[in-house]
């Protein structure tokens, strides 16, 4: 599934798209994770401003409203000719002149939703947590999010309405580089672990943005090239190898549905 790094990946990628104008819009599939609304056919005519992430969703800044784009389990969105053939999977373009924008997506889990207004007040949008990649997220306000909340803290990490898009992997492995255990309760962490797992998580992220996302399977980013992140992962589906740090063998258990990984001797 694509999680924050693969987005963002993407919206630098869809930057080049700013300041066209839209020509027209392509809906050949309107059954995704939700209808396709037909606002959206009515875009011609906008120009594109910019393109903003919050969380794992894209707005493309229409100046009245925003397109808002996600990619579900399986999307990937790439700017391409027109008049490119499309494939069974491409379900819906926005035409921009000499290039458009294409969303393909085999699961349909993906969105196209047209947010009028402020997109911040969008129902999908308005209860999401703080963007772990802003200044305001550091460890002071990690420590203040995590009192209370008695869930372990990858859990927590994980929970979308806290922080936004530290998805499965980038969970495990920020606490990895902190010295975390998964279990441990969020509540219980103390100012110096709240410190190093802030500092962790921005840089887990920003290594993998960097790397062009984790390769997943349908995931290319807007230039059509693969991530590479996953076969660089410190612990992330590293079960009964070596530690990178102290030859330990990672260890592998679920927690809530999902595989976590850890070092017993790294994170204590
Ligand atoms: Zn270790």
């Amino acid at each position: 599934m694509p999680e924050l790094p693969e987005v963002e990946v993407t919206r630098r990628g869809l930057a080049q798209i700013a300041g066209r104008v839209i020509s027209g819009v392509a809906v050949r599939e309107p059954r995704l994770r939700w209808p396709v609304p037909r606002d959206v056919l009515a875009l011609a005519g906008r120009t594109v401003k910019a393109i903003h992430r919050r969380g794992k969703y894209l707005l493309v800044d229409c100046g009245d409203g925003h397109l808002i784009l996600h990619l579900g389990m399986s999307g990937s969105l790439r700017v391409l000719p027109p008049g490119t053939p499309a494939g069974k999977h491409d379900h819906f373009d926005l035409l921009l002149g000499d290039r458009m924008l294409r969303l393909r997506d085999p699961r349909r889990f993906g969105a196209v939703l047209w947010a009028p207004g402020d997109a911040a007040a969008h129902p999908l949008l308005a209860h999401l947590g703080i963007e772990p990649l802003t200044a305001s997220f550091n460890g002071k306000k990690l420590y203040e999010i995590t009192r209370n909340h008695r869930t372990a803290i990858k859990q927590f990490l994980m929970d979308g309405r806290r922080i936004v898009g530290v998805g499965n992997i980038y969970a495990s492995e920020a606490l990895f580089r902190a010295g975390i255990n998964p279990r441990k309760r969020a509540s219980r962490l103390t100012p110096g672990d709240c410190e190093r797992l802030s500092t962790a998580i921005k840089t887990t992220l920003r290594a993998a943005i960097r790397a062009g996302g984790s390769t997943l399977e349908n995931f290319v980013a807007a230039d059509g090239a693969a991530g590479e992140y996953q076969v660089r992962t410190l612990v992330y589906d590293r079960g009964g190898k070596k530690c990178r740090r102290c030859r330990s063998l990672i260890r592998r258990f679920v927690q809530g549905q999902r595989s976590t990984y850890y070092c017993p001797s790294c994170q204590k």
